[in-house]
């Protein structure tokens, strides 16, 4: 598998891939953004203490689950000694604790945890990528970064898009890359004015699947209650009901 190191071999990397296979592949060969190839190689390199006796994986982080979803979940990027470190989004940190045990109580999950990519976590209608498919210093990408990244998001997008109903944006970056990916995936220019995102955000287009805005489900925002498990409950019931999941 060729590796991408410049922006234009990810767009032709990601327009060439056939299958979520293929993409999850080039994706993970990817070393397009030298300020994130050094710091996940970094992170996994130093580690944390509690993980030091772990190989991390250090490289980016495919989308997960169903290929034939109707739900997608799209977050930010992943964390550093979570995606990062067990090669699977969400897997292995608390943001991940708390979504996935929300995905079960929806039963769009066959387990309330995950905790490494061999757990036999497996999702139900649903599947779950980042906008930046590399774990950021301070989870905060630049903007040409999420731009380089794009092509790979939006590639995931166009791959599912024959079951895909309803997309639930975590917080508000992964709100605003949403936009690109709607035109990429479907033909759809976004709205203009573009609307904000909120938690309990909805907007529907006369193409294209809805999109709900959720909080992220991030420490800061769980252990300060401005997430709680019932509010995210709602979402998810909410997406299934739209996507038409029983
Ligand atoms: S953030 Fe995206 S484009 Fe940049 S190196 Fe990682 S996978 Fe490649």
């Amino acid at each position: 598998m060729a590796e991408s190191r410049t922006p234009v071999e990810v767009v032709a990397r990601a327009a060439r891939a056939t299958d979520l296979a293929d993409l999850d592949a080039y994706v993970a060969d990817c070393f397009a953004c030298p300020r994130l190839v050094d710091w996940r190689e970094e992170v996994a390199r130093t580690k944390r203490a509690a993980f030091r006796d772990q190989e991390y994986w250090g490289r980016p982080v495919p989308g997960f689950g169903d290929p034939a979803a109707r739900i997608a979940i799209l977050g930010l990027a992943p964390a550093a000694h979570g995606g990062n470190r067990t090669g699977r989004i969400f897997t292995g940190d608390r943001s991940g604790d708390v979504l996935f045990a929300a995905l079960h109580r929806a039963g769009l999950a066959n387990q309330p945890t995950s905790v490494a990519a061999d757990d036999g976590l497996a999702l139900r209608e649903t599947r779950i990528f980042a906008a930046v498919r590399c774990a950021p210093p301070d989870n905060k990408p630049t903007p040409g970064e999420r731009d380089t990244c794009a092509p790979w998001l939006h590639r995931e997008v166009e791959l599912i898009r024959p079951t895909l109903r309803v997309v639930v944006a975590l917080g508000a970056f992964a709100w605003a890359a949403w936009w690109p990916a709607l035109r990429a995936g479907y033909g759809v220019p976004p709205p203009s004015p573009r609307p904000s995102f909120g938690h309990g955000a909805h907007w529907s287009g006369t193409a294209g699947p809805e999109l709900l805005g959720c909080y992220h489900v991030s420490q800061q925002n769980t252990f300060t209650g401005r997430l709680t498990p019932e509010m995210l409950d709602d979402v998810f019931a909410r997406a299934k009901l739209l996507a038409g999941v029983d």
